[in-house]
C-alpha cells in the first residue's frame, strides 16, 4: 500500500512536471488584426484633466520604491532608462480616462516581444501593451494595443517606429466584496490612433506572464510604465477621474 502511495505520488510530480505551465501556453496567434494605417491626432489636455506630463519634470513619478523616477526626461518626453524599472505615478486611480502618446525608436532592435516592448499598467496591475507591431509578428494577445495575454486588438493602428502613438483609455476599475471577493471585474475601451481597438471588454484579472490571469482584491492604484529594456519614449500624459 505504502509502495503504491509512493508511486502514484511520484507519479503525480512527474506528471505534474510535464504539464508546469509555460508562456507559450497563454499565446493566442489567430486571429491576427488587420493592418490599417490611422490619422495623426494628438489631444491636448482639457481643462478639468490632471497632466501627469506634460515637460522637462518627472515630478508625479517615481520608482517603484517610491524615490525619484530614473528614466531620462528630454523636453517634452521621456524614455525608459533599460534596467532602472518602471516608473509609477504619485497618485491613485479608480476609475478614469487616460490619455498617453509614446514612440517606438526609430531604429528597429529586437524582434516580436523584444521590439519596442513597455507597457501601460492600469492599477499597476492590468497591461495595455506597448510594442512595436508595425510590419513584426508576435502572438496578437500580445502585440501593440492588446490586453496582454486577454484581449487581442480589433485592427492593428501602428505608426511606423519613430512616430508618435496615442493611446485613449476609459477604464472601470473592479469592484471587491469587504471579504475580498470579485464583485464586478474591471472593464476597458482603448483607442489606438484614436481608432477603437478594444471594446468595453472585460478583464479576467492581473496581467500575469505565465498561467491565467486572476483577481486579487486592491484599491486605488498608479498608472504605471513598464521598463522592459527598450528606450520606448512617452509624452503628453494626462488623466480625468470618473
Ligand atoms: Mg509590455
Amino acid at each position: 500500500m505504502r509502495a503504491y502511495f509512493s508511486i502514484t505520488v511520484m507519479l503525480f510530480f512527474i506528471i505534474g512536471n510535464v504539464d508546469a505551465q509555460k508562456p507559450e501556453d497563454t499565446e493566442v496567434w489567430e486571429p491576427v488584426p488587420e493592418v490599417i494605417a490611422p490619422g495623426y491626432s494628438y489631444a491636448s489636455a482639457p481643462s478639468d484633466a490632471i497632466v501627469l506630463f506634460s515637460e522637462n519634470v518627472l515630478d508625479q513619478w517615481t520608482d517603484k520604491n517610491g524615490d525619484k523616477a530614473p528614466w531620462i526626461v528630454e523636453g517634452d518626453y521621456f524614455t525608459v532608462k533599460p534596467g532602472s524599472g518602471p516608473v509609477l505615478t504619485k497618485l491613485e486611480f479608480n476609475d478614469f480616462q487616460l490619455h498617453i502618446e509614446w514612440r517606438a525608436p526609430t531604429v528597429i532592435q529586437g524582434e516580436g516581444q523584444g521590439r519596442g516592448n513597455s507597457g501601460i499598467f492600469l492599477q499597476g496591475r492590468y497591461e495595455v501593451q506597448v510594442l512595436d507591431s508595425y510590419n513584426s509578428t508576435t502572438y496578437p494577445n500580445g502585440q501593440a494595443a492588446s490586453i496582454y495575454k486577454q484581449h487581442i486588438p480589433l485592427v492593428n493602428a501602428m505608426h511606423p517606429p519613430g512616430v508618435w502613438n496615442s493611446y485613449d483609455i476609459i477604464y472601470k476599475a473592479p469592484r471587491f466584496k469587504n471579504n475580498g471577493e470579485l464583485e464586478s471585474p474591471a472593464y476597458v475601451t482603448v483607442l489606438h490612433n484614436g481608432v477603437l481597438v478594444q471594446n468595453h471588454v472585460e478583464l479576467k484579472g492581473g496581467t500575469v506572464f505565465i498561467g491565467p490571469p486572476s483577481y486579487e482584491a486592491h484599491g486605488p492604484g498608479p498608472i504605471m510604465l513598464q521598463d522592459h529594456g527598450n528606450p520606448v519614449s512617452f509624452r503628453n500624459i494626462w488623466i480625468r477621474e470618473l
